[in-house]
């Protein structure tokens, strides 16, 4: 008994019945003698389906015109759960981010929550009711609607968890807990019993969509006891916590693909010092986040750099570097977006020799071509074409639980 945030995806609500078996599963909770915050997703392809519709109308809206119309999916959802909850005969009341007092900062389309005033949510769990939140979705100091970036409902729910020190924060989804790679894609991936929140918070950064990786970090910060599991199952899931039993094994914990990366390389750059500050210095300036970073070895007075950045940040980057080249003094510039980023994570791999090597292996064992690679302490990346990366986190999950035998 007490204080249980349970989050459910997209999938889990996307239709009538979908959201009645949600209603069953909050007010199960509710009945074993739980308070119950829920926070919910917007249904099935609701979002995409807004932005495309925005695209239709003017591809170059507003950020705040979109934060409007986005944030209306969750809203849907959580007054047909609360239809269906109170249908059941139990106290419901639904709520949206600016009710539930859910502040961000000004950043339309990728908010930041900066606090929760949880007075309205004090008032109505005093009250014994089961409160539904929209996912996703804030409110900023112009009072204006902001949105947390796609997939931020998981982040909703852990900082909801967070504020209210819950017991426990349960993301329901559509698959049975975190893989050791994506099982959709990875036929014999694993489930993992248990996660530390540094490898899911890797794994997320790489692409394993599974979480937000904002819900990760503060789920982290303010040590809340995270479980993901399935709204469709109801087999056990998987825990993510500060240290987990297996942690001492040499291993990796999972393979990650990300497909939203470009690659940009300055060919002919003067091989003087300070030009890798002039470059990535003008790249911060206008917030673009660069990611792996790879410079030649000088030759003939000139070196290469090559970087990588969001594919949504190519055009910009790409044209800000190509009004500077003069000044930059580089002879051409190179962009691809038809790259992916393969990563495999593990708190273990830093006492493990070999562990890169195994990667690598499977690659050249599959003719996979590596372009970059950059590496962490629990963490080795490549770039490699985007058409070979399906067959990248196949090969590379294989070579590792057949290396390193089944660990968990
Ligand atoms: P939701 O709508 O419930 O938030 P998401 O689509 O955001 O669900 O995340 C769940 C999906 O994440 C799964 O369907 C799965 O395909 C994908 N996924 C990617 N990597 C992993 C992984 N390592 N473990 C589990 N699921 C993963
Ligand atoms: N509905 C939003 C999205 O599709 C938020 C979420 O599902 O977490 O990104
Ligand atoms: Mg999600």
């Amino acid at each position: 008994m007490g204080l249980i945030v349970q989050k459910f995806g997209g999938t889990s609500v996307a239709n009538t019945e979908r959201l009645q078996n949600v209603a069953r599963i909050i007010t199960e909770t509710y009945k074993a003698g739980n308070d119950v915050v829920a926070v919910l997703s917007a249904q099935g392809d609701t979002t995409d389906e807004l932005l495309e519709k925005a695209a239709e109308i003017n591809p170059r809206a507003s950020k705040r015109e979109m934060d409007m119309l986005l944030s209306t999916g969750e809203q849907v959802s959580i007054s047909l759960c609360a239809m269906a909850i109170e249908a059941l005969g139990f106290p419901v009341i639904s709520l949206t981010g600016w009710q539930v007092g859910m502040k961000t900062n000004r950043t339309y389309g990728d908010a930041r929550i900066t606090r929760i005033d949880k007075d309205r949510l004090d008032s109505e769990l005093s009250q014994h009711k089961i409160v539904l939140v929209a996912g996703f979705q804030g409110i900023n100091r112009f009072d204006d609607v902001t949105t947390l970036g796609r997939g931020g409902s998981d982040t909703s729910a852990v900082a909801l968890a967070a504020v209210l020190h819950a017991d426990l924060c349960q993301i329901f989804t559509d698959v049975d807990g975190v893989y050791t790679a994506d099982p959709r894609l990875v036929k014999d991936a694993k489930k993992l019993d248990e996660i530390t929140y540094d490898e899911m918070l890797e794994l997320a950064t790489l692409g394993a969509q599974v979480l937000h990786n904002r819900s990760v970090e503060m789920a982290k910060k303010y040590a809340v006891n995270l479980e993901v599991l399935s709204s469709f199952t109801g087999n056990p899931g998987t825990k993510v916590k500060e240290v987990v039993k297996t942690m001492e094994k040499s291993h990796i914990s999972g393979v990650a693909k990300d497909k939203n990366i470009a690659r940009l390389a300055l060919v002919g750059l003067s091989n003087q010092p300070g030009i890798a500050f002039k470059v990535f210095s003008l790249l911060a300036k206008e917030k673009i986040n660069v990611d792996i970073i790879l410079q030649s070895i000088g030759r003939d007075d000139t070196k290469d750099i090559s970087f990588t950045v969001a594919r949504s940040d190519l055009e910009r980057a790409g044209a800000l570097l190509e009004q500077r080249k003069e000044a930059l003094g580089f002879k051409r510039l190179e962009v691809s977006d038809h790259v992916a980023k393969v990563s495999i994570v593990g708190a273990g791999m830093i006492n493990s020799p070999g562990v890169a090597a195994t990667m690598f292996e499977a690659l050249y064992d599959a003719g996979i071509n590596i372009n970059m690679i950059s590496t962490s302490e629990i963490k080795v990346s490549v770039l490699v074409d985007e058409s070979q990366a399906d067959r990248a986190v196949q090969v590379i999950h294989s070579q590792f639980f057949r290396e390193f035998g089944q660990q968990r």
